[in-house]
């Protein structure tokens, strides 16, 4: 048990529905715990995500304290609690299942977890110590099985139990380790990093759609390019999730998604939004480049040439990649967008500005620009005339068919001719 006196967190900085939570089920009666990754963030003085609490009491009984609240999920339930805006996950306390009798696929993976357990069992079966911390917002104080307190206290992100049996049952847990020690600024613990590289294989088990939650979590951690630093130092990137390979291992592309994650991350960091689509779409850029241009060389028009290159580049990544199709419409939009902001002459322009993506479509150009792929003099022009009086707009405007004879005079600069191949 760690006191108050010596963590240091006071019961405030719990948001106002966990801490109603934990009231409540304690006056009825219960055992109520905020968990996981608030107590870990609070100790590292970063704003918590959101609150779960941790109970011994069911998924009914939650739902008999609390009128607003609803039963979610049903391999194993919890109970999602309302509070305004406010939305408090609450579950049962849980058991990890004794290895003999646990049930696991023939390389050791986790097929059930869903039983219930004490508060000690439930500590147990978390990943890293530091979220297996249970803080008690009524005595302020925390409860600590495996050291957890200690080891955040060092930035040290470490394994509880035996880190081989526990990546065997579940193996999103070696990119868990990579995602939390770059957002975190935590260090992996040598034996929870050693076996990592001889078990990477085992995310060929593991359901594409969970792949590509934890790499999407990656990409919006808002520590993305630490996230792919790390995945390469420890040869995680390889061969092993699709969607990182793409990233990865185009060369001319390359730069361009390095600066579309930095973005990504400084945006978050500022507390905008990013939308995934947005992301997917700098992912496939060069890839729909590439055919593109391929096309245009064979002789097909630009515009058509476009949308064949578009569905090509979508059709054969969702062989491999799992973005889910919702974001089809909007990604297309956005690479559309960009032949358009090659016409700056008669009506053109305003009618782009008026497009409800432009400024998503003018986001990405400005990436284009800064990965060297396209003129900065096209973003500078876009960047004011967005915001220029009209009659600056008139001025600014080219002459009609202007854009069109600088097209064919001066083909697309080298980058694009060779987007998708290895330089020499
Ligand atoms: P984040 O800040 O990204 O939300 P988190 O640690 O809270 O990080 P969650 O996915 O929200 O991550 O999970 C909440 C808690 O559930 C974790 O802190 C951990 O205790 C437990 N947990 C999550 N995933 C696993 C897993 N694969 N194996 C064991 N325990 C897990
Ligand atoms: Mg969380």
């Amino acid at each position: 048990m760690i006191p108050f006196e010596l963590h240091g967190v006071p019961r405030e900085q719990i948001s106002y529905g966990a801490q109603k939570v934990t009231d409540g089920l304690q006056a009825a009666g219960y055992q109520a715990y905020v968990v996981g990754g608030a107590v870990r963030d609070l100790l590292l003085k970063r704003i918590p995500k959101d609150f779960d609490v941790a109970t011994d009491a069911t998924p009914e009984e939650v739902r008999r304290v609390f009128r607003r609240s609803r039963i979610i999920g049903r391999r194993f339930q919890i109970v999602h609690v309302m509070f305004g805006e406010e939305v408090v996950e609450v579950s049962t306390f849980r058991s990890m299942i004794e290895a003999e009798d646990a049930q696991t696929d023939e390389h050791g993976r986790l097929l059930r977890d869903n039983q219930f357990g004490d508060r000690e069992q439930d500590a147990a079966r978390r990943d890293f110590t530091a979220n297996a911390l249970f803080y008690d917002p009524s005595t302020q104080e925390i409860l600590d099985y495996h050291n957890g307190y200690a080891d955040t206290r060092k930035r040290l992100l470490r394994m509880i139990g035996d880190p081989l049996v526990r990546y065997r049952e579940d193996p999103v847990r070696m990119l868990r380790a990579v995602r939390l020690s770059a957002k975190l600024g935590m260090q992996i613990d040598a034996a929870t990093a050693a076996p990592i590289a001889g078990m990477k294989n085992l995310l060929d088990n593991v359901p594409q759609s969970r792949l590509l939650d934890e790499v999407l979590k990656m990409l919006l951690s808002g520590h993305s390019v630490e996230c792919i630093q790390q995945l390469r130092k420890m040869n995680l990137h390889h061969g092993l999730l699709p969607l990182l390979d793409v990233i990865l291992e185009q060369p001319m592309g390359e730069k361009f998604v390095m600066l579309a994650l930095r973005n990504t991350d400084e945006r978050l960091s500022q507390d905008k939004t990013v939308s995934p689509a947005f992301l997917f779409a700098a992912l496939l850029w060069h890839e729909v480049l590439a055919a593109w241009n391929l096309r245009v060389q064979q002789g097909e028009r630009p515009v058509g040439a476009m949308h064949e290159a578009m569905d090509e580049v979508l059709a054969r990544q969702k062989e491999q990649l799992a973005i889910p199709h919702r974001h089809d419409a909007v990604m297309k939009e956005i690479w559309l967008l960009q032949q358009r902001f090659e016409q700056r002459a008669g009506q053109r322009p305003f009618r782009l500005l008026e497009q409800p993506r432009f400024r998503a479509g003018f986001d990405f150009l400005l990436l284009r620009c800064a990965s060297g792929e396209v003129n900065d003099e096209l973003g500078l022009w876009w960047d004011e005339f967005q915001d220029a009086s009209i009659e600056r707009q008139a001025e600014m405007l080219q002459p009609e068919g202007a854009g069109d004879k600088k097209r064919r005079r001066k083909p697309r600069k080298k980058p694009q001719a060779v987007a998708n191949e290895p330089v020499a």
